[in-house]
């Protein structure tokens, strides 16, 4: 297997790989604002969600750091579809705005689908839009969703060629886990998606030289699901009680049971400090690309 001996028992440490791409992305962003560009976001924010206003809150401060503006539509949970689409077409054709993000989830009278379907495909920094989606499945070049091109990242900092690897993403939803398979099929591993009605897990998993697990189930992944010297991506967050002497009532973790898995994988992205901070820093990432191409630069 493709995988440097001295990084093997390894927690790869979302820290330092994200501050990597920040630093990359604010050199980016310095050379154009001597173009006189300035990068600019439009983050949708719908309803009082606390999660939501937490995640709108990092992205802001992340955009500051990087010098990235970014603009706040706020809006309460009553609004209607039709204001929401015509919200986003004037920022369509707003040459000022370079990326468009709503913060989902959304009211449930309002279609997820129309609302990503009214993004402007060049302006879509989530990379959700299925023109995006479509060009990602074509392996051309694109705005990719945010967390699997963060996990994508990660797994490239301990195995740089995936040539041949078998790769098993748990979950297949359309923002993680399908292009999660996406992006390893296109680095050319064998992938196997699993889900909610997959029959027998553990057998696929045992298999995985890459396990990347975006479920949403604490510890759901144990040590005898995983194989011996595997790369661990553990996207999910999950909010549980604390042990009894800890100070706060709850705390963070993943779908993969860290403390059980540590010893037998080879490395491994810890929760939080792992895949959430590549998702921020990402969104950077999409941001600049999205500015440049808009420029033809
Ligand atoms: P989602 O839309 O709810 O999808 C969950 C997926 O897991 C579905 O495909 C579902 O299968 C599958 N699943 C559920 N129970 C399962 C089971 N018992 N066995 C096998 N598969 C099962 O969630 P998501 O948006 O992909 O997010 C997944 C996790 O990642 C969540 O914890 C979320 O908070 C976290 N997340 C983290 C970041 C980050 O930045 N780190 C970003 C996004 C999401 P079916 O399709 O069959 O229902």
């Amino acid at each position: 297997m493709p995988i440097k001996e001295e990084l093997k028992h390894k927690i790869i440490d979302g820290k330092i790989i994200s501050g990597l791409l920040v630093e990359k992305v604010s050199a980016g962003i310095f050379e154009l604002t001597k173009q006189d560009i300035k990068p600019t976001l439009a983050v949708v924010l719908i309803g009082d969600d606390p999660a939501s206003q937490v995640y709108v809150r990092n992205k802001k401060i992340m955009c500051e750091k990087v010098g990235i503006k970014s603009v706040e539509y706020k809006f309460g949970e009553d609004i209607k579809e039709k204001e929401l689409l015509s919200l986003i077409d004037s920022l369509n054709r707003d040459k000022g705005i370079n990326g468009i993000l709503v913060q989902f989830p959304i009211p449930p009278h309002i279609s997820k689908q129309k609302t990503i379907n009214a993004i402007s495909p060049d302006k879509d920094v989530d990379g959700l839009h299925p023109i995006n989606a479509g060009k990602l499945m074509n392996n051309i070049e694109c705005l990719t969703p945010c967390t699997p091109q963060g996990s994508m990242i990660m797994i490239n900092s301990i195995a740089e060629d995936t040539s041949g690897m078998n790769a098993v993403v748990l979950g297949r939803s359309n923002l993680v886990g399908k292009p999660m398979s996406q992006l390893l099929i296109n680095a050319n591993c064998t992938v196997t998606q699993v889900h909610s009605k997959t029959k027998d897990i553990q057998s696929f998993t045992s298999q995985a030289d890459i396990l990347v697990a975006a479920i949403g189930i604490p510890n759901f992944v144990k040590s005898d699901w995983v194989k011996k010297d595997a790369i661990i991506i553990d996207v999910g967050i999950n909010r549980v009680e604390s042990d009894q002497n800890a100070t706060a009532k709850t705390k963070l973790v993943g779908d993969v049971d860290f403390e059980d898995v540590f010893d037998k994988v080879s490395a491994i992205t810890p929760v939080p400090g792992g895949v959430g901070l590549m998702t921020v820093a990402c969104l950077m990432n999409n941001t600049l690309i999205a500015t440049k191409a808009q420029h033809s630069l």
